[in-house]
């Protein structure tokens, strides 16, 4: 089947909610992907984080190979030999008491609204029915109805009212507002850390030791989703760490299934997850022992290969290079570790465009909004790799440049 055949069909079959580049991939390897013509790309996307190790790494691919060997779901109505040693690496790393483990993210971020409010009842003493969670505006958590709720871009809700409320929207990074926003009803505040879709939005440098000191001061719980910034992406084991020793909880997922099989978790001090009791909560799938193989592996690969660090490293060199190129075209480059966006001059060129023009050369991204291009490859890159992945950028802007002035001419 040629390209064009493989479009069609899925074109036929799928619901249109994506918009994907026409490149048809068939095999991946590292940072390396083929698409079904055999042309070689370096995915500097990596599935939005999900890929960090890698695609198809060994240790993973052993890892789920080796469980496949021994036992698959038997749900969480029996103990297994494969979830402790998961969940006590996991607590280790991250330095929670407990998790609970799902599948997707939008479920670890449903988790968290379920603890935070049944801790507002039960622990807090919030009246029945009316705990409210503020959360940052330009925030992506996820797809359920709920967390589409609670979204400040039209794109994610426009059709799926009504909304059941509970939340309250203040602006990413503002300390003011969010205290003004803090009632006796509240029960959580809610955040990424850095908006991943949002554009790889930063807040204010100290944000978060600030909304830890709020969030003690006020008794409310102070919740991080980390799941696209952490496990190695912005240079430290989660991004929290840049500022404060821990949050009161923590989401993860994307990274934690090692680009192989969904896994995520809700991570939290112990009285907030004790809120939890038989019947309360729960997933078919999480938690099995092929997830908690496959996420163990993840976090001993992030350990073991020291992922951290490497972000960290060539996150600074690729900002650097990106920095020389003084491209006419981009007007803020940002980001921690090998997550980076790139704001290109809407008045010059779409995002979309540089990235199906970096797709010619062979380097796959994905705009974010109209205007930002993420670049966020898998942790495993090398420096050779990232100049190369440079020299296309910078081909790429300056042909974009050229055409412009012709067409001035
Ligand atoms: C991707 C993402 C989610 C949702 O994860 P899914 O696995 O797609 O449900 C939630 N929060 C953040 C920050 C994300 O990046």
């Amino acid at each position: 089947m040629k390209t064009e055949d493989y479009l069609a069909r899925e074109d036929k079959y799928l619901a249109k909610n994506y918009h994907p580049l026409p490149v048809v991939l068939t095999k991946g390897e590292g940072v390396w992907v083929w698409d079904a013509d055999g042309q070689k790309y370096l995915d500097f996307l990596s599935a939005y984080s999900a890929v960090s190790a890698g695609h198809l790494n060994k240790r993973i691919k052993k890892a789920l190979m080796d469980q496949m060997d021994q036992m698959d779901v038997p749900s969480r109505a029996f103990y297994t030999d494969k979830l402790g040693a998961f969940a006590e690496k996991l607590c280790g790393l991250t330095g929670m008491d407990k998790m609970l483990p799902m599948n997707t993210g939008a479920e670890a971020v449903e988790t968290a609204i379920k603890a935070a409010r049944r801790w507002g009842y039960k622990v807090k003493g919030i009246a029945k029915d009316k705990a409210r969670i503020i959360v940052s505006s330009g925030n992506f958590h996820g797809r359920t109805t709920t967390i589409v709720g609670f979204s400040s871009d039209e794109d994610y809700r426009d059709g799926f009212g009504p909304f059941d409320g509970g939340f309250d929207i203040v602006p990413f990074g503002d300390i003011e507002a969010l205290e003004k926003a803090i009632t006796p009803e509240t029960c959580a505040f809610l955040t990424e850390p850095i908006q991943g879709e949002g554009g790889i939005i930063m807040p204010p440098a100290g944000w978060l030791k600030q909304v830890q000191a709020l969030c003690r001061k006020h008794n409310i719980l102070f919740i991080l989703d980390e799941i696209q910034s952490g496990i190695g992406r912005t240079g430290k084991d989660f991004a929290f760490q840049h500022e404060i020793d821990k949050p009161d909880a923590l989401l993860l997922g994307k990274a934690l299934g090692g680009g192989v099989y969904p896994v995520s978790a809700f991570l939290a001090r112990k009285d907030v997850m004790d809120v939890f009791d038989p019947g309360s909560h729960g997933s078919t799938f999480g938690g099995n022992p092929i997830a908690a193989a496959v996420g163990l592996e993840a976090l001993n690969i992030l350990e073991d290969e020291d992922l951290s660090g490497k972000s960290h490293e060539l996150g600074e060199y690729l900002k650097g290079k990106l920095a020389a190129m003084n491209s006419p075209l981009v007007t803020e480059i940002r980001g921690k570790g090998l997550w980076i966006g790139v704001d290109i001059d809407p008045a010059q060129v779409s995002a979309r465009e540089v990235c199906e023009r970096l797709r010619h050369k062979g380097l796959l991204c994905k705009e974010t909004h109209e205007t930002v291009v993420r670049f966020a490859p898998p942790l495993t890159i090398t420096k050779e790799e990232i100049d190369w992945a440079v020299e296309q950028v910078q081909d790429v802007l300056a042909e974009i440049v050229q055409s412009g002035q012709k067409k001035a001419v």
